[in-house]
């Protein structure tokens, strides 16, 4: 028989009614509580607001086997979070020691004294189990309501992930188990860019049909898209068996659009091969005005293989910043084959390094013309070898191509690296 677990989140806070922010630690839960077999059945968010909290979280008790919360365990008024739970089990709010402990010495590295206010933040109801919050102050609790666990976490994502890597995580394998029958599962996630989810889910039609307990999932994480496979069974060698041989298939149909697998996303990848292969580069940038440099620095440790970039917006920059014939401008137009090759020559020999990168195009919504409409794009890049250059016609608003234009950047140089590929 197949056991499902059904979860509830329920995320308090009234910038979430109000529209301020946008309720991603839902997301994020729920991701969680997916890869561990635990299926949520309701999200809800409510106002810091005594008797809607209390009206939510009753209501997911009574329909749930596993409750986790969010918001409201901060030390301000509003952070309600602690009473409410307090009161519906039962129990008074006592301060926990740990929490206590810790947090009066990270204030005394400060030099501040702990006051009653921030005493409340680390406050839990009485007989809870703390999970320890390694990313802040409030530490997470969990009571049982009805003998339904309920976990409560803080609003800060940041804090919530610290928690569930502290020891939530394997918590929730815990309780996922407690419930009996509790498959083992195989997943990975794929990393795609240079191909929609249409076009993603087509290639993939049919590839895990005859594969029981397997799912395929797509999810767009703009510019780039997530296949995440899971494959379930009661024996775990069989589960990863099955997702090995899916792991052929899914390679041979994503092809070199598949950059790679887990958490790295196509900047961090990118960096890893620069280092490794001990290149240098450098970027010429038109329409991206300095995006591509920014994907690159904000991997720590660029330093190692980014000398720098030049944005060259207008024509007259690129020849007096790069040295560009100023006559094959003319001759061709700044969004040309032409150009691209040039600019990423020119990067080359000016900064020096072993690849450049050169991007020009027309971001929109204005300037397009019938053979360069908006979203043509001219990527090159120069090596030892020679010039490699690329059209793209992207769709889209400004941002999109800007965004789309950065990225193939990275992406050509991460090929352009010797071995690369
Ligand atoms: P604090 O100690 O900061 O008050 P808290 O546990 O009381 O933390 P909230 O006050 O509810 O939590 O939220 C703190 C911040 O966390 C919010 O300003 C917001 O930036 C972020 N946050 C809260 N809830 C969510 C959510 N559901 N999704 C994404 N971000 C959130
Ligand atoms: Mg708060």
């Amino acid at each position: 028989m197949v056991t499902i677990v059904l979860a509830e989140i329920v995320t308090i806070g009234d910038e979430l009614t109000r529209g301020e922010i946008v309720d991603t630690n839902s997301a994020y839960l729920a991701g969680q509580l997916w890869d561990r077999d635990i299926t949520v059945r309701w999200m809800t968010s409510c106002r810091d607001d005594v008797d809607d909290m209390r009206a939510a979280l009753t209501a997911a008790t009574a329909r749930a086997d596993l409750v986790i919360c969010s918001g409201g365990l901060g030390p301000t008024e509003d952070d309600l979070t602690v009473d409410v739970l307090a009161g519906l089990v039962g129990v008074e709010p006592v301060i926990d020691e740990v929490a206590r402990d810790r947090m009066a010495a990270r204030f005394a590295l400060g030099g501040i004294a702990v006051t009653p206010i921030q005493l409340r933040q680390v406050r839990v109801p009485s007989g809870s189990r703390v999970h320890i919050n390694n990313g802040g102050l409030a530490p997470c609790f969990e009571v049982a309501l009805g003998g339904v666990p309920v976990i409560c976490l803080p609003g800060v994502p940041r804090e919530i992930f610290a928690i569930m890597d502290g020891g939530l995580g394997a918590r929730l394998g815990e309780l996922r188990l407690a419930r009996g029958n509790a498959p083992a599962i195989a997943r990975r996630i794929y990393r795609v860019f240079g191909r929609g989810e249409s076009q993603i889910s087509q290639a993939c039609r049919g590839l895990i049909d005859d594969i029981t307990g397997a799912s395929i999932h797509y999810q767009v994480k703009f510019p780039e898209t997530l296949v995440k496979i899971v494959v379930k069974d009661a024996d775990r060698a069989i589960a990863d068996e099955r997702l090995a041989t899916i792991d052929v298939g899914l390679r041979a149909r994503l092809g070199e659009h598949l950059y790679g697998t887990g958490e790295d996303a196509l900047p961090q990848v990118a960096a890893r091969r620069f280092a490794a292969a001990g290149v240098t580069l450098a970027t010429a940038e038109s329409c991206t005005g300095g995006l591509l440099g920014s994907l690159i620095t904000a991997v720590a440790g660029s330093s190692r293989y980014y000398r720098g970039g030049a944005i060259v917006y207008a024509n007259e920059e690129k020849v007096r910043q790069l040295g560009i014939d100023p006559e094959l401008l003319t001759a061709f137009g700044a969004v040309s084959e032409e150009t691209a090759r040039a600019m990423a020559s020119c990067a080359r020999e000016r900064f020096g390094v072993d690849l450049a990168v050169a991007i020009t195009g027309i971001a929109g919504p204005d300037g397009g013309t019938p053979d360069k409409p908006v979203g043509t794009v001219w990527l090159a890049v120069a090596s030892a070898d020679g010039v490699t250059s690329k059209r793209i016609n992207f769709p889209g608003a400004r941002d999109m191509v800007r965004t789309l234009a950065a990225w193939w950047g990275l992406r050509m140089l991460m090929d352009g690296v010797p071995g690369g590929a």
